[in-house]
Formats: C-alpha cells, sequence, structure tokens
C-alpha cells in the first residue's frame, strides 16, 4: 500500500516536485526524465543493483549523489529532478560509477581515483554506443571521457553544450517569472503569495503566518499548483 501512495504522489511531483523514492520497475517514471534510448539501460542497472532512485529537490551545490547500503539495505542515487534529460543521464551514470566502485572497493579508494574514472569511462562509452546523445554533446563527451575530469559541473565545456539541452519548462523559475498573486513554494518549502514590488524586491505574503517578507527578484521558486 505504502509503495502505491508513493508512486502516485511520484507523479504529482513531477508539477510540484518534492523527495520521492522510485523502484526499477517505474519506466514510465524514468522515461518522464531520460533521453528514450536510455530508459532500458537505466532501469536494468536499476533492477540488477536494486537501486532506490530519489528524484530530488534542485539542490545548488550537486546534480545529484551515491549512499552505500550502510546505514539502509539499498544502494541509493539521488538525481535532481529539473535537470535535462542528457544531463540527468550523465549524472546518473556519475553516480551509478560510484556505486559499482563501492561494490568492488568499499571506501578503500578515492572517490573520483582510477578506478572511478575507469569504471565511469566503461558506462559512458556504453550509453555513447547506443547513440543516444546528440552529435555536438557526443563529441564533448568523448573528449571527457579521454581526460575525465570528476564531476560533469566543473567541466565547461560539457556544461555548455548540455544547457543547449534545457527546455524552458526545466529552467528554474525566479520570484520575477512569477504574475502578481501567483503562489509559489521556496527551495525550504515554505509558501508564499507574490506580492508587489517595493523597490527592487518583492513584497509576498507568507501563508504559514501571514506576515509579508521582501523577496529578491532572482530567488529560485516552484509553482504552486492550486
Ligand atoms: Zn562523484
Amino acid at each position: 500500500m505504502a509503495q502505491n501512495r508513493r508512486y502516485k504522489q511520484h507523479k504529482i511531483c513531477f508539477l510540484n516536485p518534492v523527495f520521492k523514492h522510485m523502484h526499477g520497475k517505474d519506466k514510465q517514471i524514468l522515461a518522464a526524465y531520460l533521453p528514450e534510448k536510455a530508459v532500458d539501460i537505466v532501469s536494468d542497472w536499476i533492477k540488477n543493483k536494486k537501486i532506490h532512485l530519489k528524484i530530488a529537490r534542485n539542490r545548488k551545490t550537486k546534480f545529484g549523489d551515491y549512499r552505500p547500503p550502510i546505514h539502509h539495505t539499498n544502494h541509493r542515487i539521488s538525481v535532481n529532478y529539473n535537470l535535462n534529460p542528457y544531463a540527468f543521464l550523465i549524472t546518473f551514470v556519475h553516480e551509478y560509477a560510484h556505486l559499482l566502485v563501492f561494490e568492488q572497493h568499499k571506501k578503500r579508494v578515492l572517490p573520483h581515483g582510477r578506478e572511478w574514472k575507469n569504471t565511469y569511462k566503461t558506462l559512458m562509452r556504453e550509453v555513447l554506443d547506443v547513440g543516444i546523445f546528440p552529435e555536438d554533446l557526443a563529441q564533448v563527451l568523448e573528449k571527457s571521457i579521454r581526460n575525465s575530469k570528476a564531476s560533469n559541473v566543473s567541466d565547461l565545456d560539457l556544461s555548455r553544450v548540455l544547457h543547449q539541452y534545457d527546455a524552458g519548462e526545466t529552467q528554474q523559475l525566479r520570484v520575477e517569472d512569477l504574475p502578481d498573486d501567483t503562489v509559489f513554494e521556496t527551495q525550504t518549502g515554505k509558501q508564499f503569495q507574490k506580492g508587489e514590488k517595493q523597490r527592487i524586491r518583492y513584497k509576498c505574503r507568507s501563508l504559514d503566518n501571514g506576515q509579508l517578507y521582501l523577496f529578491h527578484p532572482l530567488t529560485p521558486v516552484t509553482l504552486v499548483e492550486i
């Protein structure tokens, strides 16, 4: 029962994302986040290793993470919900490489050391050979596995090309993008209603306590469907 409820919530979270768990059989959900040709590969990986994949809120400091089954029974990978499908896949491959390295070496090797680099290369090779990526991105990825950097965030070439594939809907909404009176949620999960502009910032009313707060126009927000 609990699984069903989670699954339903997950579908809602596509519009109004919150932390959710997902299991390997849910290919439909994967298809909403990944390039079509990658769905089978990734769902096989998830099934084989019994990974709990969490589609996470946007985190500024990372695209995803991997947690070994130390306190929990399953491997856990999280990926930010608002990445474009190519960035989502690359992030998943990065974290999945951590999983494989953990299985073989536990914590005896460096997080992005030789073992991780070789594993990442092998996995990326597999994905590149299926022809999932558009030509420009494939070229940058080929280059990056020849000289594998730890994170795709720090690889400027790669992130520039990836940004070209950001669809409008996956780009971060800011307070200034919202029409007046719109209800939105901040990254801390609090809800506000957008009010008038006062000099630079917007006066927004908290739905928790009715108080007015000033918001910088570039504050990242999520739209609340009501
Ligand atoms: Zn890493």
